[in-house]
C-alpha cells in the first residue's frame, strides 16, 4: 500500500514537473531575433535550419514565382534595406541582388554571395542551341548539389556567429545537425545511383549539372540556364534522336517552368514525364504540406532512379 502510494506520488510531482517544462517560453526574446532576408527558397531553408526560432527569415522572390528574370518591387528593396543579414545566390541567378550588394555594405548589412564560397562550373556555351538567353560565364545552380549546400549553411553559420554571437551555441548546433542531413542525402544519391542501366536524363531546364556531375550523370536540358531561353527546332530534333537511341522513357518537367516542351518531347518519343524540380522555389501547394529543400531533394532522386533505371 505504501509503495503505491509513494509511486503515485513519484508519479504525479513528475507529471507536475513535465508540465512545468513544457510551458510555453515568454515571447520577449522574439523582438531581439535577427533579421534575415535571403533572395530565393533555397536560402531561405538553409536560414532556418541555421537560425532556427532565433531568427526571422524572408524570401524576396514570392512562393510559386520563377526567381531567373524575377524583377524585384521597390517594397522588395526595402525589405532587403531592413535586414540584419541579407543572402543572395550570385553568378547571375539574382542579378538584382548582386547589384544593390555595395549598398547594404554601406548600410551595415552583412552580405553573404553563396557563389564565392563555392567552385563553380562554366555556364552557357553559344553553340548550345538556345534562343534568348545572354551569355553568362558561371552556372548558378550549384545549391543542388548537397555537398555545396552544406558550404552554403557553414557560411550562413559563419555570418549568424559574426552578427550574434551571444547565440552562437545556438548556431553551431543547429548548423551540427543540418550538416549531418546532408551528408546522409549525399550518402543515399550515391549508394541509390550507383548500378542504373542509363547515365543521361532529359531535363526542362539546365539546372542540374552540379548534381550530375557529383553523381556521376549526364543531363541533356531543352532549354538553358535558365527555363525562358527556348530551344530552337534544332535542338528539339537532337534530342528527339537521342531519347529515341538511347531508350530513355522519361522527360523530366518543372513545377515551376510549363511543361509543354517536355510534353511535347515525351510526345514526339513515346516517354512519360516525370518531375525532377530544381527547388528555386516552391510552390504554395508544397509550402502547406510542409516540404522543404531536403523532402523534394528526396522526392528527385525517387525520380532519378526511374529515370536513369537504377537497381
Ligand atoms: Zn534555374
Amino acid at each position: 500500500m505504501i509503495i503505491v502510494i509513494i509511486g503515485a506520488t513519484v508519479l504525479l510531482g513528475g507529471i507536475l514537473l513535465w508540465n512545468k517544462q513544457k510551458r510555453p517560453v515568454p515571447q520577449e526574446a522574439e523582438a531581439k531575433n535577427l533579421s534575415v532576408v535571403a533572395t530565393f527558397y533555397p536560402l531561405e531553408d538553409f536560414a532556418r535550419h541555421v537560425g532556427g526560432e532565433t531568427v526571422t527569415v524572408e524570401s524576396i522572390v514570392p512562393a510559386g514565382a520563377e526567381p531567373h528574370e524575377y524583377e524585384p518591387t521597390p517594397q522588395d528593396i526595402l525589405r532587403a534595406y531592413q535586414a540584419d543579414v541579407f543572402l543572395l545566390n550570385g553568378a547571375g541567378m539574382d542579378p538584382w541582388a548582386e547589384k544593390i550588394r555595395p549598398e547594404l555594405e554601406k548600410r551595415g548589412i552583412t552580405v553573404v554571395e553563396m557563389s564565392e564560397k563555392t567552385e563553380l562550373l562554366p555556364g552557357e556555351h553559344e553553340e548550345e542551341g538556345h534562343v534568348g538567353e545572354e551569355e553568362s560565364l558561371y552556372d548558378p545552380h550549384f545549391w543542388l548539389d548537397p555537398v555545396a549546400a552544406g558550404k552554403e549553411a557553414e557560411a550562413i553559420h559563419d555570418a549568424f556567429v559574426a552578427r550574434d554571437p551571444e547565440h552562437q551555441e545556438v548556431y553551431t548546433r543547429n548548423a551540427d545537425a543540418f550538416l549531418q542531413t546532408l551528408r546522409t542525402l549525399d550518402t543515399e544519391y550515391r549508394e541509390s545511383l550507383a548500378d542504373c542501366r542509363l547515365r543521361t536524363v532529359v531535363t526542362t531546364h539546365d539546372a542540374f549539372a552540379y548534381l550530375a556531375k557529383r553523381y556521376g550523370f549526364e543531363t541533356l536540358p531543352i532549354s538553358g540556364l535558365s527555363p525562358e531561353a527556348e530551344p530552337t527546332p534544332g535542338r528539339l530534333a537532337e534530342l528527339t534522336v537521342t531519347v529515341r537511341k538511347e531508350g530513355i522513357k522519361y522527360i523530366f518537367f518543372e513545377t515551376l517552368v510549363s511543361p509543354k516542351v517536355a510534353e511535347t518531347l515525351a510526345r514526339e518519343t513515346g516517354a512519360q514525364t516525370l518531375v525532377f524540380d530544381p527547388i528555386e522555389g516552391l510552390s504554395d501547394e508544397d509550402r502547406t504540406s510542409g516540404a522543404d529543400y531536403v523532402s523534394v531533394m528526396r522526392g528527385n532522386l525517387d525520380n532519378l532512379k526511374r529515370a536513369l533505371e537504377c537497381r
